[in-house]
């Protein structure tokens, strides 16, 4: 598929998804402050230092839809579970702040569910000026073959898109799916509401063409 060939990436290709939709900035600022409040209380995730801590990809699957809705949280009417915060920064390897990165999620819901009809616990955003993304959502359930996952595709602005998963500690399916990769662990705590999750993403930068 064109869009995982990095070697023709372009600009056009990074605005692909915000000119499919007007798109509505999603969560309510107290949310989105209360959400980094909670991070900022988790020990920090693997930081960047070199190259090679660039944050691994994963598969896409076969559940990824294209024009997911921009919004910062997936919970809607409908959608059950245990709600879950996850927050974190975009970076590149030389831990500089990436701004403007899209940032584009897609889940199982917590019956081990995707919704591939429509757009339920899909949707993308575009970290702020210090790199800072934030996602209200519910914990994915399993579903046969898999550990507990939410999936994800990141690319900074110019940049190739980073397609990759992010994965639950002490879930005692990680022990047995073959994709899970240790790299990719989100730091989570409970909280009043449910559970506060982080994850920075690390992301190799790559010349631009002109
Ligand atoms: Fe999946």
């Amino acid at each position: 598929m064109e869009r995982h060939q990095p070697a023709r990436r372009t600009r056009r290709d990074f605005l692909w998804i915000s000119l499919a939709l007007p798109g509505v900035l999603g969560l309510a600022s107290g949310d989105r402050h209360k959400a980094i409040a909670q991070a900022r209380t988790l020990p920090p995730t693997p930081s960047c230092a070199k190259q090679d801590d660039a944050t691994p990809s994963q598969t896409e699957g076969p559940y990824y839809k294209r024009n997911s809705p921009q919004r910062t949280s997936l919970l809607e009417p409908g959608i059950t579970g245990t709600t879950i915060v996850v927050t974190g920064s975009v970076l590149s390897t030389d831990c500089r702040p990436i701004a403007g990165a899209l940032v584009d999620f897609w889940q199982a819901d917590a019956q081990g569910i995707y919704d591939n009809a429509g757009a339920k616990l899909r949707g993308h955003q575009f970290t702020d000026e210090a790199g800072h993304y934030s996602l209200a959502t519910v914990v994915p359930g399993l579903y046969p073959g898999r550990t507990r996952h939410l999936h994800v595709k990141v690319q900074a602005p110019h940049q190739p898109i980073l397609t990759t998963q992010l994965y639950f500690p002490d879930e005692p399916s990680n022990a047995t799916d073959g994709l899970f990769n240790p790299h990719l662990l989100m730091t989570v705590q409970d909280t009043n509401d449910g559970q506060a999750a982080m994850f920075d993403f690390v992301l190799k930068s790559q010349a631009r063409r002109t």
